[in-house]
């Protein structure tokens, strides 16, 4: 491996310095003799991805929503062009460079030549570490200069920090490096505004457009709340800051194009009615349930109709909660956007191979898009059942239970989710057979817990996997390698887990969660075959979209 770097290492001096002198020989044939070696290595890659059309039913739209989504969609375009700025810098030098077309594939899907999927190893020859401060900072930059600084905007969201003629640092800010991208977007976003029939969308999308001339996104931020009986959305700007891995204070620019499903949101409103009922018949003593939960959620299911920039890059997100600006958060609370076709695509292309795989074949009928959807939208429902104050003086259950809190939490929405459901499958409620959402939160859990038990979710799988085992919520044929469900024992072992989380919750336990994590939250050796056995059958890890306005028919 050593003498490949190596070997990778000269031919990239080539490439970056565009064939100068005589190194180019010596480099050119380095480039020859390893291209095999990167062709494989990139095609594996490129496999962990799948392409998915990403459509979307427009019958409900009327003629002037229809004749917004171009113009949104260019206005994403515009977007994508300046996060591959942020991310990396010349995007077509980069591209002009490679030769091959894998290699040129894997880096639009990762806006650059680093692995997002894997740490941001680099994967073109020769090319080094991502730089935390991708391009939103000078590379010769320490954290010293940067602290040493009196640049009074320099830690703002929207400026990039640049050296002067003489060295010195100088802040840039967004609407002024990208004066003439901003202008484009904002004026598409004005004439989007000049076709929306509903007002709140037209106010947004008006002071939208303002503040990508200006920087300034809290009148925008505080209009997208008040946004209501909205069709159509759009989720444009500079938002997350994950891409600046240096401070985590910078930016970067994505857009979703959206179309709300008005008949899923109605649903979901009608749920979240039902939670102080449900709170009441939480199976944990009195205690712990003694809080009414709020009813009032900002919690609605659209599909994407077109992703670009930073939610474009590597893994696709499948749900949104904004604004981040907590200024807004305190005045108007947060809206939580679940994206209903992308995690179709994920649900076809991954979950049901991952079932074919693991499930017992008789009850694979049982895994299905509703479920799954249902299984994922009642998580975001069940967060507000439980407490969030611990019952002995401990503060709130955040504070007591310091970093395992999310993990526990994350684990208690999921199987207080899976409650929700069976309670209101009981009232007649939710539609459909009982086993179709038991079997498919089985096979989730080997969705989730595929890319190892590091992250609170991952974890809070892991838990459940092995409280289910304990509890005969599953069988594993030692034949077959399959997963069988015991629908009654997985809804004696649901009430099980629930009182547990509860429990530790409201008493804050600190220590016992931590034990919990500890010894339930490992990944057995069997288990771990067991999902080898997906890699091997190389069932994709996320997708890829084929998107715009062609796929919608919009042309
Ligand atoms: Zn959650």
């Amino acid at each position: 491996m050593k003498s490949r770097h190596l070997i990778l290492a000269a031919s990239v001096a080539a490439m970056t310095a565009a064939c100068t002198g005589s190194t180019t020989n010596e480099a050119q044939n380095a480039e020859t003799v390893q291209t095999d070696a990167t062709a494989i290595d990139l095609q594996q890659k490129l496999g962990m991805y799948t392409s998915v059309r990403l459509t979307a039913d427009m019958s409900g739209l009327s003629e002037k929503e229809r004749q917004m989504i171009p113009l949104l969609i260019e206005a994403g375009d515009i977007m994508d062009k300046l996060f591959w700025y942020e991310a990396y810098g010349k995007r077509d030098s980069l591209l002009n460079a490679l030769t091959d077309d894998a290699a040129k594939q894997f880096v639009k899907i990762n806006y650059g030549p680093w692995d997002r999927l894997n740490n941001n190893e680099p994967f073109i020859p020769g090319v080094g570490p991502k730089p935390d401060a991708a391009n939103f900072y000078p590379h010769d930059m320490t954290k010293e200069e940067f602290e040493k600084s009196s640049l009074k905007d320099k830690a703002s969201q929207y400026t990039f920090l640049r050296r002067d003629a003489n060295g010195q640092l100088i802040t840039v800010p967004y609407h002024v490096q990208f004066k003439d991208e901003v202008k484009r977007a904002s004026d598409l976003l004005r004439q989007a505004a000049a076709l929306a029939e509903e007002p709140g969308l037209k106010k947004y999308l008006t002071l939208r457009a303002d503040a990508l001339l200006t920087d300034n996104y809290q009148p925008s931020d505080l209009a997208w709340m008040d946004m209501k009986n909205n069709r159509i959305d759009v989720v444009i700007g500079p938002i997350e800051t994950y891409e600046d891995k240096l401070f985590g204070y910078k930016a970067a620019h994505e857009a979703y194009v959206l179309i709300k499903d008005m008949d899923w949101s109605k649903r979901l409103e009608k749920y979240a009615a039902f939670l102080p009922e449900l709170q009441r018949g939480l199976p944990v003593a009195a205690n712990y349930k003694k809080e009414t939960p709020g009813t009032d959620s900002d919690l609605n299911a659209y599909d994407v109709v077109y992703y670009a920039g930073d939610c474009n890059a590597g893994s696709k997100t499948i749900a949104i909660n904004l604004p981040n600006d907590e200024e807004v958060q305190l005045k108007k609370g947060t809206r939580r956007l679940q994206l209903k076709n992308a995690m179709r695509a994920k649900f076809d292309k991954i979950m049901l191979p991952i079932a074919d795989e693991l499930i017992a074949d008789d009850q694979k009928k049982h895994i299905t898009f509703d479920a799954f959807f249902a299984n994922t939208m009642f998580h975001e429902v069940a967060h507000g059942l439980g407490i969030k104050n611990t019952i002995n003086g401990k503060g709130t259950v955040r504070e007591a239970l310091k970093e395992h809190g999310s993990a526990l939490e994350e684990g208690k929405a999921d199987i207080l989710g899976l409650y929700m459901i069976t309670q209101l499958h009981k009232k007649g409620e939710v539609s459909g057979s009982l086993e179709d959402y038991y079997t498919t939160f089985m096979a989730g859990i080997f969705r989730s817990v595929r890319f190892g038990a590091a992250s609170a979710h991952g974890k809070a799988n892991m838990v459940r996997f092995n409280f289910f085992k304990e509890n005969g919520a599953f069988e594993r044929d030692p034949q077959t390698g399959k997963y069988r469900v015991n629908y009654v024992k997985m809804g004696q072992a649901m009430d099980k887990l629930s009182e547990l989380i509860l429990t530790l919750q409201g008493n804050g336990d600190y220590a016992g969660v931590g034990k919990l994590l500890n010894e339930q939250g490992q990944i057995s050796a069997e288990l771990q075959a067991d999902l080898d056995r997906l890699s091997q059958k190389n069932i994709p890890v996320d997708v890829v979209f084929e998107q715009g306005v062609n796929v919608l028919g919009l042309k």
